[in-house]
């Protein structure tokens, strides 16, 4: 399970999360759905411990990220440890961040290799086969700006899987495409859901919340207002806020 405990952090006197408990099982998918501003974020990129938390933790399958026991207090792992419990966790940003001068096959091919977790031969085998699943079997020696937005976020989520990672996060996945690209990125997330690996995708996409997540998460001004599930937290919504926000995004 993915488990943030008592998550708190400030950016100066700006406090962006304030008191986050968040459990997902694993091979669930949680949607997190909040106003601009209101810490989705953060809170994302605390998981992986892009950002480092002020007061808390979080732990993936009981392993503590970023950080280990040290007494009463909680101390930084080292560089090296933190980029090896990252490799395990994808991370999908709203922009599609493939290296430009790479083909798609080679930016899928990249991080398994340099990582030393398989070699090149792999690697590209691999990357066939994941190009292949994300629909872009054609794609293979296509340099980013030969494709689409779609595409290119597609080559994305695919970069990501080739790490075969336990957890996947997605920032935003859609939100930069054009509206007629969406529903293929959404599609291949969709693929995902059910297969065993945990996903949590911030995202406005309400349809794709309601058919795929397990567990919808509404944030605002950094706490939790409402989780459960798309019936009770959609159709049902108890908080005024997420009401609010609802009737704004549908
Ligand atoms: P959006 O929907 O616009 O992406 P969000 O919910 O993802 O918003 P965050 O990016 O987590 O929000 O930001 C939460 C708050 O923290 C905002 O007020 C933002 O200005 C602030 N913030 C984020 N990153 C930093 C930073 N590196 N330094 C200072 N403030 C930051
Ligand atoms: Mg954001």
């Amino acid at each position: 399970a993915v488990e943030v405990h008592g998550a708190h952090k400030w950016y100066g006197a700006n406090r962006v999360l304030d008191g986050v408990d968040l459990t997902v099982q694993p091979g669930q998918v949680a949607v997190i759905l909040g106003p601009s501003g209101s810490g989705k974020s953060t809170l994302l990129r605390a998981i992986n411990h892009l950002e480092q938390l002020d007061v808390g933790h979080v732990s993936v399958n009981g392993e503590l990220i970023g950080v280990r026991r040290h007494g009463e207090r909680l101390k930084e792992l080292g560089e090296r440890a933190i980029l090896a419990q990252r490799a395990g966790i994808g991370f999908v940003f709203q922009g599609f961040n493939l290296f430009p001068h790479l083909t798609a096959l080679e930016n899928i091919a990249a991080a398994p290799v340099a990582t030393g977790r398989a070699t090149r031969e792999e690697a590209r085998a691999t990357a066939r086969d994941l190009l292949e699943r994300v629909g872009l079997a054609d794609k293979a020696d296509a340099y980013p700006r030969q494709l689409s937005g779609g595409q290119q976020q597609r080559v994305a989520i695919a970069r990501a899987l080739a790490q075969k990672p336990g957890l996947i996060l997605f920032d935003e996945p859609t939100s930069a495409l054009d509206p007629e690209l969406v529903g293929e990125v959404l599609a291949v997330i969709k693929d995902l859901a059910g297969s065993g690996t945990t996903l949590i995708v911030v995202t406005h996409e309400i349809g794709f919340a309601r058919e795929v997540a397990d567990l919808v998460v509404f944030l605002d001004g950094g706490r939790i207002l409402e989780q459960g599930s798309p019936a009770e937290v959609l159709d049902n919504p108890q908080h005024p806020r997420t009401r609010e926000f609802l009737s704004r995004v549908l």
